[in-house]
This record gives C-alpha cells, structure tokens and sequence, in this order.
C-alpha cells in the first residue's frame, strides 16, 4: 500500500473544523455574523453550560430558501463571494463558507429557516458532517439554529474545553463585541436562562457601550471623529482621569468586524502619551472605516486578525484622532462654565 494517501473526507473535514472551531464562542461568533450578513435587525443568543450543551441562536433576517439549505452546509458554499476579484472587497462578515461545514462536523445541528417569499419555512437536521435530514416546518421569517453536544465526536477536543463558567465568559465576550460592532442590531445573550446582555439597536454606538459595560464606563468616555488619510476614525476613547489598570478595554473595530490591532493599540497609547501615568492604559471603542481593498481579512480561519496593507496611514489615522480628542476635552475643561 502506498504510505502517501489523501485523508479520508470525514478525517479530514474534521480537521478542517477544528480550524474555525476551538470552542463554544467560536460558534457564537460565526452563527452572530451569519445573521448579521443575512440583514436581521434582531439576534438572540442562547447558551446552556457555556454553550458546549446547547447553542441556539434566532435571527429574523433573510432566512435560507429550502432548495438552499442542504448546499448551506458543505465546505467552501457561499452566497457571499463568486469570483477572486470579490476576495479583495469583502463587504460582508462572512466569505469563507465553513461555518456551517464546520459546526455540523463537530456537533448536532437543527436548522429552522424561512425566506419572506416562501410560505412554509424547512428544518433541516444534520450531525457529524453526514447526510442531514430536510423537512417543511412552519415557523417565521428568519433563521433558527440549534447547535447541541460539541465534540460529541471528538473526545480530545472536548477535554481541552474550560469550565462551562470559563465558555460561557468567552461566548459572553464575543457577543458584546458583535453588539458594539453593529448598533443597528438588537442583540441578547441569555446564559443559563438568565439574559445577561440586551442592546436597543437604535444605532447609537453610545447606548450600545451603556448596555455592554454600564453606566460607569459608559459615561466617562470621550468622542472621536476624524478622518486622516482617507481612514474615518470614529468612536470613544477613555478620559484619562478613567484610565485603566491593563489593555483589556482597548475593543477595535475595521469596517465593522472586531480585530485584534497592535497597531491600534499602539496608536491610541501613543496619543494619550503625555496624559497618562505609567502603568496606566487607555480603553476605547474605536471603529475604523477603511476602503475595504486596503484590509486582508483573509489571514486567519477565525478572521479575527487582519493586515492592513499600510500599516503606517493607519496609525497616524487613530494617533490624531485620538489627540485631537483629547485636546477638545483639554479646551472645554479650560472654558469657564457659564452660569
Ligand atoms: P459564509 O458565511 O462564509 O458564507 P457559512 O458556512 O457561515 O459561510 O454559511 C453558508 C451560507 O449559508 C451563507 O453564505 C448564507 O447564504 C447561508 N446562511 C448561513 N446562516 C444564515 C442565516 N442566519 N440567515 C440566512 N442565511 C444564512
Ligand atoms: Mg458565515
């Protein structure tokens, strides 16, 4: 037998899953920007024991036409992308077409769906990457999923899982940051049946960081408008009387997709330079508009780190924004108040 061979399909999708899914907030966080990309303007996020036991997820967004919905969950299937000049103006969250592959590689999938013009929605059952199963359901507009037992098939994996306490903090984590990242949808987490995160989606960034972090943070916050080198920086930064004891309020945001930036985070410590005392950091929600052919989003499965293909333009874009920011809050200080 020849000692080279190409995996089995089940193996390898397998680890091809293992790619996109590292645990249950990976899941929340592909299943949150499917319904975002399919137009919801509200998305319920519901988790039991971290989310590894159950995930179920509703959206009311553009649902999927049953003829569809089998299609949906093989690798590399899309509606997102056609060509390779689409790849170098990705518009949407997602493009790569595995999150549904992936999700029913390592787990038990329900999928209730119904587009607007169709008159009975379909549910479709599938588990461990097999044949899934379709029937007519009658449901409403938009996308249900239900994602039970992750790893029931791959035991390694489900050891390497943290407490359902620690899950469900992440799953926690990546749902505020999609709320912040998109106003204009009202998002809710219920963990262990208690809804810990609500946002209005009235659009407003502002009202959006107050149901995320509270009043406290929420009120001492600083505005940012600016645009540099054809970067739109928007957003708040932290008064540096609010400034905190590490990096963990440093959220950014490139054409309205989280992102891990040390670029940004360099930029925003540099600008608050002089204003800061050692061992002190910045925190901020600043959001990045930037023309999307200047950004490779492509690097990493979970898209979470991206490159700019100038890093340099985009520093100086949130260097000033920042202290431009903070110089406006240094002249209103020093205005006499009127009476
Ligand atoms: P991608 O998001 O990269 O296209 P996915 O595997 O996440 O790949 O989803 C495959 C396809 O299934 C999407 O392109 C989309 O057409 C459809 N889809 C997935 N989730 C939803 C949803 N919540 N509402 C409507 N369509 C969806
Ligand atoms: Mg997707």
């Amino acid at each position: 037998m020849a000692k080279i061979q190409v995996l089995d399909k089940s193996v390898s999708e397998l680890i091809a899953a293992g790619e996109v899914i590292e645990r249950p907030a990976s899941i929340v966080k592909e299943l949150l920007e499917n319904a975002i990309d399919a137009k919801a303007s509200a998305v319920t996020v519901e988790i039991k024991q971290g989310g590894i036991g159950f995930i179920r997820i509703t959206d009311n967004g553009i649902g999927i036409a049953r003829e569809d919905v089998p299609t949906a969950f093989l690798r590399h299937a899309t509606s997102k992308v056609r060509t390779e000049d689409d790849l170098t103006n990705i518009a949407t969250l997602g493009f790569r077409g595995e999150a549904l592959a992936s999700v029913c590689a390592v787990a038990k999938v329900e999928l209730i769906t119904k587009t607007a013009g169709q008159e009975l929605g379909s549910r479709y059952l599938i588990q461990g990457g097999e044949n899934g199963t379709l029937e007519e359901a009658g449901c409403p507009n938009g996308t249900t999923i239900i994602v039970r037992d992750l790893f029931y098939n791959v035991p390694a994996r489900l050891k390497f899982l943290k407490k359902d306490f620690s899950e469900g903090n992440a799953v926690q984590g990546i749902v505020e940051k999609i709320a912040l990242s998109h106003p204009e949808v009202s998002v809710k987490l219920i963990k262990e049946n208690k809804t810990v995160l609500h946002t209005s989606g009235n659009r407003d960034l502002r009202s959006a960081i107050y149901s995320v972090f509270g009043k406290d943070f929420a009120t001492g916050l600083l505005p940012v408008n600016y645009q540099h080198n054809g970067i739109r920086v928007s957003g708040f930064i932290t008064k540096p009387a609010c400034s905190r004891t590490n990096r963990s309020m440093q959220h950014f945001f490139v054409n309205d997709r989280y992102v891990k930036t040390r670029t940004g985070m360099a930029a925003l410590e540099e600008g608050y330079k002089h204003s800061l005392m050692v061992g002190k950091f910045p925190a901020c929600v600043l959001k990045l508009g930037i023309d999307y052919s200047l950004v490779d989003v492509n690097v990493h499965p979970a898209k979470i780190e991206i490159r700019f293909v100038q890093e340099r333009p985009v520093f100086e874009a949130i260097y000033f924004a920042v202290k431009s920011a903070l110089e406006q809050e240094d002249i209103l200080k020093s205005q006499p108040k009127s009476q």
